[in-house]
């Protein structure tokens, strides 16, 4: 996807901050962060959300998990608590429509809901 800038970020032509690095995965600090450990982590694939995942991309959704759990280790927020999310589509506020879990920590976040 050549307009999309994740994967524009995993070709090198952006820079990031990477946390970690494998064959199929790539994680990145998020540009703007939503809490003081914001951490995006992506496939190297293009995939536009959870909803457009095949049943051939399920292995590599559980990999993007298992390395969550591995950087969450990694930055030492096992034991305080970290989230992981992935946004779908408008309503849930989707803006780069290239699959990735945010990973947030190092505060005590605010409950999931709804904007009134
Ligand atoms: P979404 O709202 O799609 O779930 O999350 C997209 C996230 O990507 C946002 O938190 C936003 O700050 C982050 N983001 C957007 N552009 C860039 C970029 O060029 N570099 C990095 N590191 N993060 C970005
Ligand atoms: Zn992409």
């Amino acid at each position: 996807m050549s307009d999309c800038i994740f994967c524009k970020i995993v070709a090198g032509e952006l820079p990031s901050k990477k946390v970690y690095e494998d064959g199929e995965i790539l994680a990145f600090h998020d540009i703007q962060p939503a809490s003081p450990i914001h951490v995006l982590i992506i496939p190297k694939k293009h995939i536009a959300s959870l909803a457009d995942a095949k049943a051939e991309d399920w292995p590599l959704m559980g990999q993007m998990q298992a390395a969550a759990a591995q950087i969450a280790r990694e930055l030492d927020v096992e034991e305080s608590g970290y989230r992981v999310i992935t946004n779908i589509g408008a309503n849930a506020g989707q803006i780069v429509h290239h699959i990735h879990y945010h990973l947030m920590a190092g505060a005590r976040l605010s409950p999931l809901g709804v904007h009134n």
